[in-house]
């Protein structure tokens, strides 16, 4: 027994390597502060008041993260479960039977859309950009006029594209689009740029979806909309789905402040703490700083290393960074991946883009300390793999 306990803690997976735990570089779940995980350790009760209060404390700080709140016409909805449940409770929610949802889809978020609109046989149209390029407002607006486009009464994109980091041009999008065409509704999957790149709902949008453990910094449990309420009131009796429905979720919200199901009540707890302390660090400006700040480390440390980014600067966004597959024969990415998750840092293991490439995040509790103990690790891994930097 003793044998054992002792060879254990000397494996790499249960042994944190260096005397701390693993640092996260992915895009969620992420790495999250001391004081959001102690906040889980209290058990409350699905009714218990003080779980309830803490519901409420989320429910209006999302709206006030967003510019937005109940006076002004906005309702927030949680719904259990990972960020895709919440888009999907959206979108089985918000089309009707007879409408006809268009998808501005620049990676793979844009076409998981697709893939729950095929599943619940929604009608849909996807106009596509490269994975490395944003989605721009002027081919939107063309389609939209097409004569075909009449049928169109929805409209989804992705604010921040994570498949490569591709930062959308939202605000310019939606009000083009409401200035134009007003009676179409506008959906955004804001799960990887929401509380770290401006999100208002006054631009134009009618529901705003994200997840407790992106930008915010929570752990993982649930996710939530941010919707227009006479958007939402239209919701009702369109659910495909019993668990994901909005409407009826939200009803049950607003009288009893309680959730239907099961609600996920230490990642709630975690939330709260996790919002206030994006509050506490200033809000969007704050965090977008010390993203912007590891990125900046990540980029001048890797571009010396001679890597290459995969998205122009342009629309490349602070959070997540993806750089080109080495063309050296002796880089080879899982040994790579292995190397660094060995010295205790986790980068995402597989390749989401269309071009041969691999990314970092910046985003969760990390710090610009902790990006220069990456861009040491990876030319240590280079190191180790024999491949000769800078890379040509
Ligand atoms: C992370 C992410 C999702 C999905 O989140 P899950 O929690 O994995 O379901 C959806 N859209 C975008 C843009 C994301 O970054």
């Amino acid at each position: 027994m003793c044998k054992r306990q002792g060879d254990r803690s000397r494996s790499p997976r249960s042994a944190p390597a260096k005397g701390r735990e693993p640092l996260l570089f992915t895009p969620g779940p992420l790495t999250t502060s001391a004081t959001v995980k102690q906040a889980m350790l209290v058990d409350y009760g699905s009714r218990d008041r003080l779980f309830l209060d803490a519901v409420k404390d989320v429910r209006s700080g999302l709206l006030a993260a967003a510019g937005a709140s109940k006076e002004a016409g906005y309702e927030c909805v949680i719904i259990q479960g990972s960020g895709t449940m919440g888009v999907e409770s959206v979108i089985s929610s918000a089309v009707p039977s007879d409408g006809k949802l268009l998808i501005l889809s620049n990676g793979a978020y844009g076409l998981r859309i697709a893939t729950m609109c095929r599943y619940m046989s929604i009608a849909h149209e996807v106009l596509e950009w490269p994975d490395s390029e944003a989605v721009t407002v002027e081919r939107a607006l063309a389609k939209l006029r097409e004569a075909e486009s009449r049928t169109i009464t929805h409209v989804a994109m992705i604010h921040h594209e994570t498949t490569a980091g591709v930062i959308n041009p939202l605000e310019a999008l939606a009000r083009a689009v409401k200035g134009e065409f007003p009676e179409i509704r506008l959906i955004v999957d804001s799960m990887s740029g929401f509380g770290a790149y401006d999100l208002r709902m006054d631009w134009g949008i009618d529901f705003a979806v994200s997840s407790a453990n992106k930008c915010i910094e929570g752990v993982p449990g649930f996710s939530f909309a941010l919707c227009n309420r006479q958007a939402l009131e239209q919701c009702k009796g369109r659910s495909r789905s019993l668990s994901l429905a909005l409407y009826e979720q939200w009803q049950n919200l607003e009288a009893s402040g309680q959730f239907r199901f099961t609600p996920p009540t230490h990642a709630l707890l975690a939330f709260r703490q996790a919002l206030s302390e994006w509050q506490a660090e200033g809000g969007v400006s704050g965090r977008a700083a010390r993203y912007r700040a590891n990125y900046e480390v990540l980029r001048r440390g890797m571009e010396q290393m001679g890597f290459e980014f995969y998205v122009p600067e342009g629309h490349r966004s602070f959070l997540i960074s993806t750089f080109v597959m080495p063309a050296h024969p002796n880089f080879k990415f899982q040994k790579f991946y292995d190397l660094l998750a060995a010295h205790g840092f986790v980068i995402y293991p597989g390749k989401l883009a269309q071009g041969e490439s691999f990314r970092f995040g910046s985003i969760g509790r990390l710090f610009p300390s902790d990006f220069q103990l990456l861009v040491a690790a990876v030319r240590l891994a280079c190191q180790e793999m024999s491949v000769d930097l800078p890379l040509k």
